[in-house]
């Protein structure tokens, strides 16, 4: 499967999940994660020219995307874009490997934080020791219902302690849905 199957079938998910996403995100953060999530993805995908991968979701998500995250996603798509052109196949162990540790350079987010990175990360390890787009999946979703049990250090959630304490991170799940869609397409 291609980076731009995957990525259409995750903005039709997101698109699916966005009422859940703001509603998450009002709890955490100040509710537009959803809004940034779905409109980053819909402005991808209506880029004029070839079918669009993910090295045009980091640009655009790095450039044009709001909120606390929008530029993290575009990080992680950048590094999925640069590696999946290198190796279509391995690449997405590589750009997910990648696309953490650069969003843990810039956002100093550590396993635990109730961040994005606790469902990228095991992720990250599910790939890199060869497991399937599946059990990353899994390991994503997993990872990111286990943030509704942790109070935030990092992120707009740290604002709000433990108010958020039984919702997941917003940023977290919309991470899972996309490995959810990469497993699918696979
Ligand atoms: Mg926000």
């Amino acid at each position: 499967m291609t980076g731009s199957e995957v990525l259409r079938r995750y903005a039709a998910a997101v698109a699916d999940a966005h009422a859940e996403l703001t509603r998450l995100d009002q709890v955490s953060g100040d509710g537009d994660f959803g809004d940034n999530l779905r409109s980053g993805l819909e402005r991808v995908l209506a880029e004029p020219g070839e079918e669009h991968g993910f090295d045009v979701a980091g640009r655009i998500f790095l450039d044009e995307v709001g909120g606390t995250s929008g530029p993290l996603f575009g990080l992680l798509f950048s590094e999925l874009g640069r590696a999946l052109e290198e190796d279509p196949r391995a690449g997405w162990a590589a750009g997910a490997q990648a696309g953490l540790a650069a969003i843990q350079r810039v956002g100093e987010a550590e396993v635990g934080d109730r961040t994005l990175v606790d469902a990228l990360a095991p992720a990250v390890a599910e790939l890199v020791r060869g497991g399937t787009f599946e059990q990353a999946a899994r390991a994503a979703a997993e990872g990111a219902r286990g943030t509704a049990e942790l109070v935030a250090r990092r992120g707009r959630a740290s604002y709000v302690g433990d108010r958020a304490r039984g919702v997941p991170d917003p940023g977290a799940v919309g991470v899972a849905l996309l490995f959810q869609a990469l497993a699918e397409s696979s």
